[in-house]
């Protein structure tokens, strides 16, 4: 069981992989969060990487929760987010200002203040260009398809997906339903119709991309499955025989052996490779969207590696001291990494004999999500291991570069004040 709203530390990750069937992170994005497999894990990413290779449409959602500190642990989202908008993704980031409220009791107002304050300003000045950020308390398309999706889910799975108990208050368990409406809701017709959609989390928001994937399919008149042949299945339809045809017609142009069984509502396929699997996908959600406006593709997720806290456990807004935050003064930054954990040996000549340990160094971290110079990177690691760098020296040279970072950062936090309504969509 993982609960999104509380999981405090790290996971083993290989096994909640296994458990949970998140794959390894097979698709080589040329970013260093990915080159570094920081990124360790994904559900369908073969949906992005396939609209990338086509040039064909994509979304991007995050959202945020409008409470702490916008902090370098979940700055990789954002990192994220903007690499892929380069890319041509579609940006939607919602600001889970219901969800604040019915989980932590965050007032709408304080939500607002915290999310333009603390994170909105800090991703414009990031370098996120224009897109959708809205608050899930004005979304009326976001509240209308969180009611329509409750209608395809039950206490029992959100009882096993959540931990969700007797005790727990309606708005809470609610929650999900809204923030699987977020992401869906950007498929609607008026959003522009089914696409692939891909949202970087952490391994903790996993019962969310579970819940939200399998909505999705329930969503859906087509249903692929692939077991050696292809198994379309026509769903919800008191007469399914339209859409039995229509995907018999389709696949027929595509395969050999094509069958159709009304009893059954399924099409057959023989021969078909898994790699196809995709575009068939993004061809029938074309052809359902035109009769349902519920059509939506199962949103694709990356998996990231959580951040080391300078004070050990992972960077947590709940540890003031173990996390730098977007909107730390630099001195304040300096002074968190200059008292921060590393992962050297007690005396310098036992550093230079064995080496360091970076793996498990919050101060080699810095480096390895913040400099996006792979072969510096490597360099301080190598040189760690092999007893070359100190980690006075270590700290002072990260400290420098984090606080010049922050005071850039804050300059153009004021600059991005001016462009906030090309974002903030009310
Ligand atoms: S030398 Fe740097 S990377 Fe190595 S343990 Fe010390 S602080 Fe960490």
């Amino acid at each position: 069981m993982i609960n999104p709203w509380s999981s405090s530390d790290f996971f083993d990750y290989e096994r909640l992989k296994r458990d949970f069937g998140i794959g390894d992170m097979n698709v080589d994005f040329d970013h260093f969060l990915f080159r570094r497999h920081l990124i360790l894990g994904q559900r369908s990413i073969e949906y992005i990487d396939y609209t990338l290779k086509h040039n064909l449409k994509f979304n991007v959602m995050t959202g945020l929760m409008p409470s702490g500190e916008m902090h370098l642990g979940n700055k990789s989202a954002i990192d994220q987010v903007i690499f892929f908008q380069r890319l041509g993704g579609r940006v939607s980031i919602a600001v889970a200002d219901l969800e604040s409220y019915s989980t932590r009791g965050i007032s709408l107002e304080k939500a607002r203040e915290v999310a333009i304050e603390k994170y909105i300003l800090n991703y414009i000045a990031m370098g996120l260009e224009p897109c959708e950020i809205y608050f899930q308390s004005r979304n009326s398309d976001v509240q209308f398809l969180a009611y329509m999706l409750g209608n395809r889910t039950n206490m029992n799975e959100l009882r096993s997906l959540y931990g969700f108990t007797d005790t727990h208050d309606l708005l809470h368990i609610n929650s999900p339903l809204i923030q699987a409406a977020d992401v869906l809701h950007t498929q609607m017709k008026k959003y522009g119709g089914p696409a692939p959609t891909v949202v970087p989390v952490g391994f903790d928001q996993d019962p969310h991309l579970r819940l939200m994937r399998d909505l999705a399919k329930r969503m859906r008149v087509f249903n692929i499955q692939y077991d050696r042949d292809l198994i379309v299945s026509v769903k919800g339809k008191d007469d399914p025989k339209e859409f039995i045809d229509m995907a018999y017609d389709y696949l027929s142009k595509r395969f050999d052996g094509v069958k159709k069984d009304y009893e059954y509502r399924v099409v057959r396929a023989e021969g078909v490779n898994q790699e196809d699997l995709v575009s068939i996908d993004l061809d029938l959600a074309g052809m359902e969207s035109h009769y349902n406006d519920f059509t939506f593709i199962a949103p694709s997720a990356t998996y990231q590696k959580l951040m080391k806290g300078l004070k050990g456990g992972k960077m947590s807004s709940s540890v003031p001291d173990s996390l730098i935050s977007l909107n730390d003064d630099p001195k304040n930054a300096r002074r968190k990494i200059m008292a921060g954990m590393t992962g050297g040996r007690d005396t310098e000549e036992e550093q230079r004999k064995l080496g360091g340990e970076p793996d498990r160094c919050p101060i080699f971290d810095l480096y390895n999500y913040e400099v996006d110079d792979d072969r510096y990177v490597k360099e301080v690691y190598d040189d760690c291991r092999n007893g070359k760098r100190m980690c006075g020296f270590c700290k002072r040279e990260i400290a420098d570069r984090m606080s010049g970072w922050l005071s850039e950062l804050q300059k153009k936090r004021e600059e991005a004040r001016e462009k906030l309504s090309l974002y903030v969509h009310e």
